[in-house]
Formats: structure tokens, C-alpha cells, sequence
């Protein structure tokens, strides 16, 4: 019997390519319905990828599974890797086409259980990757898909930024009132650019005159006419446009821009605070009634 580590634990270890350095870490989990170690997942490689987008125009992504999942060998423990989503979880990006093939989704978890269960070894693999020189001058866009889910986590990015002054790195977030905290206390160093992203549950602190920020739209002209530079041949534009309006145009998954119509995120979620927001009055008028 193979002597297998604690359940959830991540194995790292690192191993010399030909190339250079490689990454390779294997987690293992428990499948709690057969007791046993029955699955085995392994994930070669470094940390940050590229898909053929993004390789095109000179930029390393680091991702997360969006939104909530179910954290394996945690008796269906669910963790939201997104908390202040707002409708952007009803038209997430991340929860569709290649997003969903289940090799990419393994590869997505394993680094969401790094990043929970071995935070310090994630920070070391990190700053050691982002200090070859392949990645000099380049930019990395955190969270092709999730979020900065806590402090902590939002911090520990921070340090890795601070290790790599070479690299250039930005994000979109709905994280407004943390990152907004942060850059008011003086810890959102130089080389990194926040961009405010339209849909979510704190899009009311977003000022669109000062901020940098992205919004989604379903018309080009009407984002052209409303001051948003297009983006779509080099997402990094978003980060180092002199424009601080990023527009988005819609995806090509017909069910969500039917789901969307005409709005864009921010007038969507505008719409979905209201109905909260009356609702809330109508139930506090009824319990005053009562
Ligand atoms: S914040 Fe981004 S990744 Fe998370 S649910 Fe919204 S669109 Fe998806």
C-alpha cells in the first residue's frame, strides 16, 4: 500500500526540464463515498498559462475556478472564489466552453487547494516562477477567472508583485471597497493595475470618472459613443490604455446575450439593486404594518 498523504494535501515538488525549471504538483483527494484515495489528480507545469489569445499578445494569466465550488474531500464543503459577484455570475465567461472541459477545471481547482491549503508554498512556487526572465517585461493578468477572495490572499499577491518589479501585472475585480482600502493604506505597488469590473454587488463605489474600469455591452456602437476603448485585440490594453473606460464587448454564447438584451453589466446590476432594494422597503413596510 503506497504510503499517500492527509487528505487534500498537495504534494509540490520540482523537478529540472531540459528547459530549465518546471513545476510539477500532484494533489490527492479522498472520495468520501468509497472511503478510499480513489482519485488522483496531477498537474504539470507552471503556474501561469497562456492560451493562444493571450501568447499572441504577450501576456501569462493565473486563474481560478470562478464563483462557487465544491471543494473535493471536503464533504461538500463550497467555497465562492468570487464574493461580490453580482449578475456577472449569470453571464460568467468562466462557466463556459473550453472553461468547462474537465482537464481545465482540474487545473483551476488544484490551484484554488494550493492557494488554501499551502499558501506559503504557492507564494514561494510564485515568486520563484515570475523570476525567469521569460517573464521580464511581460504582463500578467491575475484571475482569468475568480477573484481576490479575502485580504489574505489579495495581500500574498501583493508581496509576489513586489518580488517581481520586472513584471507588469493587472486585474479585474469586484473586489471595489478592498482594493480601494489597500491603495488608500499605500500597498498597491507600481507595477500593478487594478481595473474595476462592472457587475457587481459593490459597482455603487466605482466612480466612472476617476476609476479605472471595464464594463460588458452587447452594441459596439453604443460602447464607442459612451467613451469605452474596445480591447479585444490585446486584453493588457485594459491595464495601459490612457482611456480608463475599458469596454467589453459581448461574448458569442447566444443564450447569455439573449439573457443580457441590450444592457451592459453596470445598468444590469443597477437594475438588480433596485429590485432588492424595493423589495427590502416593501418587506420593512409590511413588518411595520403588521
Ligand atoms: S467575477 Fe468574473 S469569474 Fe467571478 S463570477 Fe463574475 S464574471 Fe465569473
Amino acid at each position: 500500500m503506497v504510503d499517500l498523504p492527509s487528505i487534500r494535501e498537495v504534494i509540490v515538488t520540482r523537478t529540472q526540464s531540459a528547459q530549465g525549471k518546471t513545476w510539477k504538483f500532484r494533489y490527492y483527494m479522498k472520495n468520501t463515498e468509497k472511503t478510499n484515495y480513489v482519485q488522483f489528480k496531477q498537474l504539470k507545469g507552471r503556474l501561469l498559462t497562456q492560451n493562444a489569445d493571450l501568447k499572441r499578445t504577450g501576456i501569462f494569466a493565473w486563474t481560478l475556478p470562478a464563483n462557487w465550488v465544491s471543494l473535493p474531500g471536503a464533504d461538500g464543503v463550497r467555497f465562492n472564489v468570487c464574493p461580490n459577484a453580482g449578475v456577472c455570475a449569470s453571464f460568467c465567461y468562466a462557466k463556459t466552453g473550453t472553461f468547462m472541459f474537465s482537464n481545465v477545471r482540474t487545473a483551476h481547482l488544484s490551484k484554488l487547494l494550493l492557494v488554501l491549503n499551502h499558501r506559503e508554498q504557492w507564494k514561494n512556487m510564485m515568486v520563484d516562477e515570475l523570476s525567469l526572465p521569460k517573464y521580464h517585461g511581460k504582463h500578467v493578468r491575475i484571475h482569468d477567472a475568480g477573484d481576490f477572495f479575502d485580504r489574505g490572499y489579495a495581500m500574498d499577491w501583493l508581496y509576489i508583485m513586489g518580488s517581481a518589479p520586472l513584471v507588469r501585472f493587472y486585474a479585474y475585480t469586484k473586489e471595489v471597497a478592498m482594493m480601494k482600502e489597500l491603495t488608500a493604506e499605500g500597498h498597491i505597488p507600481s507595477n500593478f493595475t487594478v481595473i474595476f469590473s462592472f457587475g457587481g454587488k459593490q459597482d455603487h463605489m466605482i466612480d466612472k470618472h476617476v476609476d479605472r474600469h471595464s464594463d460588458v455591452f452587447t452594441d459596439y456602437d453604443k460602447m464607442i459613443e459612451a467613451g469605452y476603448v474596445d480591447i479585444a485585440a490585446d486584453d493588457k490594453l485594459a491595464a495601459i490604455h490612457p482611456n480608463h473606460r475599458v469596454g467589453l464587448y459581448r461574448n458569442n454564447i447566444p443564450h447569455l446575450i439573449k439573457k443580457q438584451a441590450q444592457r451592459t453589466f453596470g445598468a444590469w446590476q443597477r437594475e438588480a439593486d433596485n429590485v432588492k432594494q424595493n423589495t427590502n422597503e416593501h418587506r420593512t413596510q409590511e413588518a411595520s404594518n403588521a
